[in-house]
């Protein structure tokens, strides 16, 4: 399970195991030199990151109404629980199989473009169930068709 300031979003492994995830430990600045699930996900999110970016990736900051700076919009934007949810998905689901994750409200439309953008540049099918409806993302594109 995901929790962060929009919800919680939970991570569904081989349809029955729900992988749980508490990003205030994401947040831990870690000094421990044992190997850490943390520091790969963060590492690997990070990697993500720049990926998206060259594929033209560019955050909508508008959906957060903070009055904040620009780089911590980002960042806070890149945080929402469903992403989080969805990029531990695809480190951990072995390839060729979906990723399934269940979000508790409405996805927002930064995320939204954010994981077909994700789905395109890792070649993964991602299925994410908001309260709303199922989106199926496929290639660069979702089933809904940007209409939710
Ligand atoms: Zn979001
Ligand atoms: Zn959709």
């Amino acid at each position: 399970m995901v929790l962060s300031s929009d919800g919680e979003a939970v991570v569904l492994i081989d349809g029955e195991d729900v992988l749980s995830i508490d990003v205030e430990d994401l947040d831990r600045d870690s000094e421990q030199d044992t190997f850490s699930v943390w520091d790969e996900f963060h590492a690997f999110m990070e990697d993500l990151d720049l990926r998206m970016k060259r594929a033209g990736y560019v955050s909508k900051t508008n959906v957060v109404l903070h009055d904040v700076e620009e780089e911590e919009k980002e960042r806070m934007v890149r945080y929402h629980s469903e992403r989080l949810a969805v990029a531990y998905g695809i480190m951990r689901v072995p390839q060729g199989k979906p990723i399934r994750v269940i979000k508790n409200l409405r996805v927002c439309e930064d995320c939204h473009s954010a994981i077909k953008c994700m789905a395109k540049i890792t070649g993964r099918v991602i299925i994410l169930r908001d309260n709303n409806r199922f989106h199926h993302f496929k290639d660069g594109s979702c089933s809904c068709g940007d209409y939710w």
